[in-house]
This record gives C-alpha cells, structure tokens and sequence, in this order.
C-alpha cells in the first residue's frame, strides 16, 4: 500500500472505495487534507461510562453492557419501525430505544456487549435511552472506542454525511496516514504555546480532554490568520519594490488651492491630503484607503490629490461602482474645479475632466462647460495625454481605454482592487505602477482592516465638515406608521424629499412552502414588506397625489438610473427601495429615510442607509421601522442610535453578525475557523506579529520552503490573488 499523505485522493485511501470516494468528491472533499480539515464543531461527553444504576433522567451518558433482548415492533400504520433492546451491567438495565433503524437488527445481538450513548429520558416512571450511539466492543475493556465512552466529535451538518460517519474514517486514518512536516516555524508555536501539527490534528478529532481539542483549535485559527496576514503583508512587500511615478508636491501652490475652495477643510482631511502627498513622493506605489462617513469630505480630498499629480504631469482615474456615482463625482470635480477657478490647461479649450461609462462619454472644457461625446473620441484624447482627469465605471478597464501617463487610480466603494486590475489600467504604458487610493464610506472593524485589508495603508476622516446637523433617528412600532406618512407629507410640502427602503423586492410566494420547515420560515417572511407592494399601496393609498417611484435590483441597470436621476433632480417626491440605493448616491434635498423591516438589515447597512439623508443644509430624519420585539432587536436597533461612528457601530456588528457581513461573497472561501478567528483581535494581533517577524528576517520565504508551499495552498483555497 502506498503511503497516505495529505495530497493523497480520498479515492485511494482504504475503506473508502471508488462511490464513496465520489460522493466525498461531491461534498468538496477530494483529498486526506480536505477531510483532515473538516473539523467538529463541538464535542459530546461521553467519556465516563455510567453504571446502570446511576443513570439519572435527563443526563447525555455512555453505558456498557450486554444486550439481553432485542425486539422489533411496527406501528400500526406500518410506516414505523421500533426496535427495543434490554441492556444490562452488573448494576442493572435499561431500555433502549431506536426508530426507524430495522436494520439495527443485524448489529443488536443478544450477547454481544456493547457501548451506548445518548440522552437518558423517563416515560411512566421508567428510564430508557432513547436514539442512543451504539458501538459494539468485544469484550476486550481496553479496546478504543470511536463514537462513546469519550469525547466524540459532532461535525458540522454536511449534506449526507453523519458525524458517526465521518468518525468512521477520520479516526483509522489518523493512524493510516504518515507524519505530515510541520510548516509552522517551531519558534512561532513555541512561543505561542501551540501544539504541532500532527498532535492538534489527532487531538481536534479526538481529544482525550477539551482543553486539548481548545488547543488544536487555537493552533489551527492562529495559522489561518497568520497565514492571510502573511499573504496580504508579503503582497505589500512586492508591490513596494514596484517602480511609481514620483508625485512632487509643490506645496505653496498647494495652499493656494486649499485657500480657494469654497469651505475650509477638516483638520483630518488635511491630515489624510497630507499622508497621500507624502506617499506619492517614494517611487514606490502608494496602497492607501481613505475612510470616513458619507460626506466627510473624502472626494475633495482626492480631488486635491489628482490635481497634484496633475502638476507633475500625470493623469487619474477615478472609478465608480455605477453610473450614476460616476457621474456625481464628475460634477463634483467639475464644480470643485469651477470654484477653486484652476485652470488645467492654459487653453480654455482643452479638457479637464472625462467621463466614460458604458453608456457614454462626456468631456468637459475650462470651467463647468461639459459635452457629450463619443467614447473613441474621448479615448483618444485619453491616450494622448490631454485628459488629466478621467471618471468612470468599469468601462474604465476596458482594452480600449490606454492612459497615455497614469499616475494615480482612485477607486470608490470598493475595498479590493486588485494589482491585476491595477496593470489593467495602466497597459500600455511604462513600468510604472500607478499610485493607488481606495475611498470607502463603510466603516471596517479594525480586525478586518489588519487581516483581510491587511495589505493597505489606512487614512481616516474623522470628522464631518462643521454646520452638518445631526439627523434625528428613531426607532418607530407599527402603530405609529400613520403618523410618520404624515410626517412625510409634511416634509413633501415643504419640497423635501424621502426614501422608504424595504428589505425585498416581492411579495413572498406561498407556494414555495413545501416542507413544514419552508412553512414555517415562509410565515415568518410574509410580514416583511416588499418594494413592489409598498410602492403599489403608498402610490394609490396613502400619497396618490405625491410623485413616487420604485427602484429594485430586478430592473435593468439602464432604468435604475433613469430613476435615480429622476429622483436626484427632484422630480420625484418619494423612492420606495431595496437597498440598491446603499452606497455613496448624494441626494442633498432628501430628509426622510424611512426603513421597514429595519431588523433585517446589518448595523453597518443601516448606518449606510441613514447618510443618504442630511446631505443638505436642512435637517434630517431617519425612522426605523420594526415589528420584532426581541430584545436582541431592540438592542441592535439601540446600537445605531448611540453609535457616536460608524467605526464604532461597525465593531458592533461585526460582534453581532460575525465578519461574514462585511466581507460579502468575496471572502467566502475563508474557512470557517478563520471567520470566527477574525473576531477576537488579541489573536489578529499576536498572528500579525509573528507574520511581521517571519518577513522581516525572510521575506521571500526561501528559508521557510514547507510555509512557502503551505500559503500557496492557502491563497488558492481561499481565491486571494
Ligand atoms: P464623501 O466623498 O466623503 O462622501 P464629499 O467629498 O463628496 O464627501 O463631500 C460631501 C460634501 O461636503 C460636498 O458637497 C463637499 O463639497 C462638502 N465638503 C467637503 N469637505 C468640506 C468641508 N471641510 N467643509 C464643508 N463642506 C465640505
Ligand atoms: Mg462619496
């Protein structure tokens, strides 16, 4: 028999088999590691095996004895089977009992001893086990046991798997498989007390006592941050030894500039303009996230950015998620550099500022004059070199966009912007890697921002520009919905604006309810609310004489910003919305933003939803609607009217929701025991140092070749770059 390694197929280990194999392959689990991997979830106490006598009703408990009788009865409806076997030690017996397991038959013998776990419960007075875990021992006492008379591991759910299954072939693999080499440098696990890797395998699957599987499990969360730090810190340092156009900062021009703008800036707005100056200086790429609340003043401040690597003759790029944040931010950079009365181009005639998104292109000349063009038109003047700023979508990526000298990309509400994007954006031209800026308005807890941000450097604006009111937020029960439609119209009169979000798009089907389980969740659902009919009730009921309009993600993108214009330009008094209208849209005449279901949305989604409104000079309000009671509700819904920041609400939720909510589908690769290792900071921190050291001393890693293979795996299963 050859030698069973990690690497080894599931197909080929012994016991296994050719369609077991294949269901497994099915399941994701290919190879020994793969298995090897999927870990308990927790652990059943079996490990005392009781005397009879001592049974008390209501324990978990193993027992060990000889069956005495078995019987099989069916129901009279013949749909079950019952089987009942007497089990007795030298203390006593007791009843066991099992449904719907005639097979049970062949393995239940009188005379055979046998292990039996489960739960001890009492009818009519009497004890019996019922649905126990049965394992037959022999007589040997010594014998190890596999699924009683021990801890056993229970294993997550898995689709056609049982944990007495995957006990079945965990356990004698273990003892098939050879020594694996340890990856972890020995002085990291020293120091951090943490088992070796061939013991916190055995011990994680079948721990003698619970603070062994605790340490197993400690060694395995630490190695999965360690190694996701060790990712993004080794992607740092390989992007640092990129070759970056040097941005000079002409600083009395500089002042000039800030002096010109219509408000004074922040004191860390300055502070945040200041660490990207300074970045932009090395001829290495700058990797930089600038965070702050909605209109904190993020896009000024990257304006002032561009403008500088403007001076030294490079171009920007500035990229929006969608249309309609495109064209927001091309008519604030517009209006800024209306106002701030600089012009780029000696000519009045030259353009300043582009805009390319997949249904068109815009330029715009001197000050504040814009025209609509063609897309090659403007991509021409883009690789000619005479658009200093060009805004857009994706379609900024496309092959026929070539800068002609690409300094800076900024990038808008979206975290991660890969080095491959990064190259896309520059083809064409020299070496030089531009200099990079990602702006986000979603405030990420900082074990996030160490971990899976890891590789950036972080700026932040604290504060909103002076005179911002404080938008007013409630926490609203049904009763009073009348009185907040009033409120509405009232706001409407005045020539206010609302947004009304909901957290669906359809009404549920009730057919989809096959199974009670379906049922059930569909009875909670049906009093959640839904775009289409509260649009339909708001829109004929309660404001048929108001302007409504609806926008869900069903529609095409085309119409959805059809919408938002419509909505923007203040054509519509109310937009009745799922949360497509999340991110970064600036509607600064809107002062109502009210949120039914609002229990069914993420502290940080809320928060989000809340800095639509207040956006003007007139005061804002935010109403969250609920028809839950819970506490746990009620205490989230709390979280948001205290929250000082978004920072701290993020926090929050990330303590509530687990780091699943901020990472989205991106991120879903990571492990479970990943996920849950990114909550607790102590560990980020401590994985984080110990990455920093291994780096430091080797930072190619060629001393360390067995940890060098190890996050190369890991980067694929986890799909970082
Ligand atoms: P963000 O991109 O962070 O959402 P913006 O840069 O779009 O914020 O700024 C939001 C609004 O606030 C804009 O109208 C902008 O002109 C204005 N603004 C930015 N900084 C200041 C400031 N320091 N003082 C007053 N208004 C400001
Ligand atoms: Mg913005």
């Amino acid at each position: 028999m050859a030698a069973i390694k990690l690497e080894t197929l599931l197909f080929d280990v012994p016991g296994v088999g050719p369609r077991f194999g294949r269901k497994l392959a099915q399941l994701g689990l290919r190879t020994v590691q793969d298995l090897l991997w999927h870990f308990p979830s927790r652990y059943e106490d079996f490990s005392q095996i009781y005397r009879i006598a001592d049974l008390e009703p209501g324990q978990q408990a193993t027992i060990r004895g000889l069956i005495q009788d078995v019987e099989i009865r069916r129901t009279w409806r013949k749909r079950m089977t019952i089987i009942e076997a007497v089990i007795a030690d030298n203390s006593g017996s007791i009843r066991a009992v099992w449904f719907n397991q005639p097979y049970l038959l062949n393995i239940l013998r009188v005379g055979r001893v046998g292990n039996f776990a489960g739960k001890v419960s009492i009818s009519d007075g009497e004890l019996y086990l019922s649905h126990p875990t049965h394992e037959m021992v022999g007589r040997d006492e010594e014998a190890e046991t596999r699924h009683t008379g021990r801890l056993v591991p229970i294993y997550p759910e898995t689709r056609g798997l049982t944990s007495k299954g995957l006990r079945f072939l965990i356990q004698p693999l273990l003892k098939m498989i050879d020594e694996v080499p340890e990856w972890m440098p020995s002085s990291i696990l020293e120091a951090q007390r943490l088992p070796e890797i061939n013991q916190a395998l055995r011990t994680i699957h079948f721990p003698e006592a619970i603070e062994d599987a605790t340490a197993a499990k400690n060694r395995f969360s630490f190695e999965d941050l360690f190694l996701l730090q060790l990712f993004h810190l080794s992607q740092k340092l390989k992007l640092a030894r990129e070759k970056a156009p040097r941005v000079q900062t002409d600083i009395e021009r500089l002042k000039k500039t800030v002096e010109a703008l219509p408000f004074t800036l922040t004191q860390t707005q300055k502070q945040s303009l200041w660490e990207i100056l300074k970045d932009m200086e090395q001829p290495r790429p700058m990797n930089r996230l600038l965070q702050g609340d909605v209109g904190s003043g993020k896009t000024v401040v990257a304006t002032l950015a561009a403008l500088v690597v403007h001076e030294n003759n490079f171009q920007t790029a500035l990229m929006a998620p969608t249309e309609v944040l495109a064209r927001q931010h091309f008519e604030t950079l517009r209006n800024l550099l209306g106002k701030i009365g600089v012009h780029l181009h000696e000519h009045d005639r030259m353009p300043s500022v582009g805009m390319l998104t997949a249904s068109g292109a815009e330029i715009c000349y001197g000050e504040n004059l814009s025209e609509k063009t063609t897309k090659s038109k403007l991509a021409n003047e883009v690789r000619r070199g005479s658009v200093p700023i060009l805004v857009g979508t994706h379609a900024l990526i496309e092959r026929s966009v070539k800068f002609n000298h690409l300094g800076l990309v900024v990038v808008d509400e979206q975290h991660r912007f890969g080095v491959r994007q990064r190259q896309a954006l520059a083809r064409g031209q020299s070496a030089l890697v531009p200099h990079f800026l990602s702006m986000s308005a979603t405030p990420i807890p900082r074990t996030l921002m160490l971990t899976v941000f890891g590789d950036l450097d972080i700026s932040t604006i604290t504060e909103l520009p002076s005179g911002r009111k404080n938008i007013v937020t409630k926490v609203v029960s049904s009763e009073n919905r009348p009185k907040a439609y009033a409120f509405i119209r009232g706001q409407v009169k005045r020539g206010r604006q609302a947004f009304v979000i909901c957290p669906r798009i359809d009404p549920p089907k009730e057919d989809v309810a096959k199974t009670p389980q379906n049922r059930y969740e569909a009875f909670l659902k049906l009093d959640v609310k839904s775009v289409k009919e509260e649009y339909e009730k708001l829109s004929k009921k309660i404001f048929p004489d108001l302007r409504l309009a609806m926008l869900h993600g069903q529609m095409k993108s085309k119409e959805k910003e059809s919408i938002m214009r419509t909505f923007r330009d203040g054509k519509t008094d109310i937009l009745v919305s799922t949360s497509v209208v999340e991110v970064g849209v600036d509607v600064p005449n809107a002062t109502i933003m009210m949120i039914e279901g609002s229990e069914r949305f993420g502290l940080a989604q809320l928060y989000q939803f809340r800095g639509r409104v207040g956006r003007g000079g007139h005061q804002s309000f935010c109403f969250l609607f609920t028809d839950s009671n819970a506490k746990t509700t009620n205490a989230r819904l709390k979280a948001i009217l205290e929250a000082k920041n978004g920072f701290e609400l993020a926090e929050k939720d990330l303590k509530i929701r687990g780091p699943g909510e901020f990472l989205g589908e991106a991120q879903t690769g990571l492990p479970d025991i990943a996920m849950k290792a990114l909550e607790d900071i102590e560990l980020v921190k401590s994985s984080r140092e110990a990455a920093v050291g291994v780096l430091r001393d080797d930072p190619s890693l060629k001393n360390h070749p067995l940890l060098r293979e190890r996050l190369s795996a890991f980067q694929k299963e986890i799909h970082l770059e």
